[in-house]
């Protein structure tokens, strides 16, 4: 496994790889998990080499204390990279990747961004779309691959990449959870124990509403859902929201021949944690 901090070293060595091989990249904030070594392994099955990018992206967090206290183990992480025989690691600083503009550009997605995670995290999504495009820009892989735990950030990137015209094939990956349902998350080591005890309720409720779905209307199901969060003395809701699986709108009823996916948010203290169902 060879690691490149620099942009030009990297694709030095990608440059010289037979272009009729396939490279599958891998973009995530370290801190790795079994979620990020699954999209890993899947990466690795579908490609000749897979670059992993460990990158903690300061244009994308709205709130700076999350920025300041996101887990850094790029030590673990890079040894977990090598155990899953990764090819390649890129770690660039901020400064490699920013030089000398630490912005975000500004992108259209049509919508799919003024909802859920866009409306509750100002600027996410145009920040996570500069730093993906950067990587695709600077990478030129022939698939990247990405988890459904961010379902919203998959399709923003799936439009950044079909409005700029690249010509890379994104790869959705299943959410990836642990035994009692909690999705994995790079936050889940900031939960106290009790906290910790009280989060699958995240993923217990959504498997709710998807069986509450079958036969109540949306504005019961989301009530239904305020008042599960009420009686939790650990976690606050901060919105769960039900929509339309392609354009992300918000839905007040169900039409047919629609698919629906139910998102949530949840702070456990300063923690923030997001999960997401298909309904139908
Ligand atoms: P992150 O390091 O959190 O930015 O995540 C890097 C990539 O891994 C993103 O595409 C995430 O959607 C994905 N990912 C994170 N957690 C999970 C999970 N529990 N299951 C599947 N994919 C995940």
């Amino acid at each position: 496994m060879e690691v490149f901090k620099t942009i030009k070293s990297l694709q030095q060595t990608l440059s010289g790889l037979n272009p009729k091989k396939s490279l599958g990249l891998v973009p995530t904030m370290g801190a790795l998990h079994e979620g990020h070594l699954s999209i890993i392994k899947r990466a690795k099955k579908e490609n000749d080499y897979v670059l992993a990018s460990i990158f903690v992206n300061p244009t994308q967090f709205d709130n700076k204390e999350d920025l300041a206290n996101y887990p850094n183990t790029l030590k673990t992480d890079l040894e977990a990279l090598e155990a899953m025989e990764c090819d390649f690691v890129f770690t660039p600083s901020v400064e490699e990747i920013y030089k000398q503009k630490l912005s975000a550009d500004v992108f259209e997605f049509n919508g799919l961004d003024l909802v859920m995670e866009g409306k509750f995290r100002s600027g996410h999504f145009n920040g996570v779309a500069t730093i993906v495009k950067k990587l695709f820009l600077i990478t030129n892989p022939d698939k990247a691959y990405f988890g459904e735990k961010d379902f919203q950030q998959l399709l923003i990137i799936k439009k950044m990449v079909a409005s700029e015209k690249l010509p890379i094939e994104i790869i959705p990956c299943e959410i990836y959870r642990e035994k009692d349902g909690l999705a994995m998350s790079s936050r889940n080591t900031r939960l106290t124990p009790e906290q910790r005890k009280a989060a699958p309720e995240i993923y217990q409720t959504l498997l709710k509403s998807k069986k509450l779905f079958e036969d109540h209307d949306l504005p019961s199901i989301k009530s239904f859902v305020k008042n599960e969060f009420v009686q939790n003395k650990e976690l606050d809701l901060e919105y769960f929201e039900i929509s339309d699986k392609e354009t992300l709108t918000i839905s007040d009823s169900i039409l047919p021949d629609k698919k629906y996916h139910a998102f949530i948010a949840v702070f456990a203290g300063q923690v923030r944690l997001i999960d997401n169902i298909a309904l139908n």
